[in-house]
């Protein structure tokens, strides 16, 4: 192949792979939270309502659910809008994590690509049941340290990898020792900073604010990018779940709202308030975690110059 031409040829393969693995990704999200279901056991993918098992056909990522107007061929229960949507977000992430890095670091863009598929498990099961799966979090913290003494080049910028490693200068790469080191110094700051934030919430407000799920979440994350990049993704992840809580709590003011007209009941705009204040607040925080270490991992050194910790 003429060597201008592997690059996109490279990125287009990796993007169709992406494509293909985010229908799996949907098998896992939506059987991980299942008892005695595995991902590979049944081996056809079913219809949940009537059992229709899916041939070939109606098993192509995206497309068929188009050419199936959205609906089961057996029963015509509609199929939802989530199963084209995480299947065009896994294959923009490996195309993201893919072309942002030179075809030379390919064993480094394979790391990325199996952290953020990971990742999406984990939001998406997070969003369902308010629970992180083991296989993920767990899995996780087993794979951060395997895969940075595999993969050093994951620790390259991380400031105890390079400390760590024997001989190291600015713009050389860490070696095992060090990368192994700037993994379970990741691992420590990201369960640590939350084990910390929810013992200051549990004393500030009497109830448990962080779930051991997220603290496991992030002491795999941190694995994988550092003892900065642990910090910097809270710091996202709480920005865009400030965000997110407060669309939730209007939310469900408006909800409220639209209730009380339609139904006639006088109720109290307060009455509406302290509701969206009470239900809007929970939500998962598993995902915006998953979006900043998402964030850290493709952009490290961007979100390192923007938080001006650069040197
Ligand atoms: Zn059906």
């Amino acid at each position: 192949m003429p060597p201008e031409l592997q690059q996109p040829f490279f990125l287009a393969a990796t993007t169709l792979v992406g494509l293909m693995v985010g229908s799996f990704l949907n098998v896992a999200i939506h059987r991980l939270p299942l008892e005695g279901q595995s991902v590979g056991n049944p081996r056809r993918s079913r219809c949940p309502k009537c059992g229709h098992a899916l041939s070939w056909y109606e098993n192509i990522p995206v497309l068929s659910w188009i050419l199936l107007r959205a609906r089961c061929s057996g029963c015509k229960t509609p199929i939802s809008m989530r199963y084209p949507l995480v299947e065009l977000l896994t294959a923009g992430l490996w195309y993201l994590a893919a072309s942002r890095l030179p075809l030379e670091d390919w064993d480094l863009i394979a790391v990325h690509i199996l952290v953020l598929s990971g990742l999406i498990v984990a939001t998406f099961v997070d969003f369902d049941c308010f629970e992180i799966p083991d296989e993920i979090s767990k899995g996780g913290m087993w794979l951060a340290p395997v895969l940075s003494l595999a993969v050093p080049s994951l620790h390259n910028s991380t400031l105890i990898a390079q400390r760590m490693s024997s001989n190291w200068e600015p713009g050389l790469p860490v070696d095992r020792l060090g990368a192994l080191f700037g993994c379970l110094a990741g691992m420590a700051v990201g369960g640590g900073i939350l084990i910390a934030v929810g013992w200051i919430g549990s004393k500030l407000y009497g109830r448990d604010a962080m779930g051991f799920g997220d603290v496991k979440l992030l002491a795999a994350g941190g694995g994988f990018i550092g003892p900065g990049g642990a910090l910097a993704a809270m710091m996202l992840g709480s920005v865009v779940a400030s965000v997110a809580g407060l669309g939730n709590m209007l939310r469900f003011y408006f909800l409220s709202r639209s209730r009380t007209k339609k139904r006639g009941v006088q109720k109290s705009r307060a009455a509406s308030v302290r509701l969206a204040r009470i239900v809007g607040r929970y939500i998962p925080f598993g995902p915006y975690l998953g979006i900043g270490i998402g964030i850290v991992l493709l952009a490290w050194n961007d979100v390192r110059q923007l938080i001006q910790w650069s040197h």
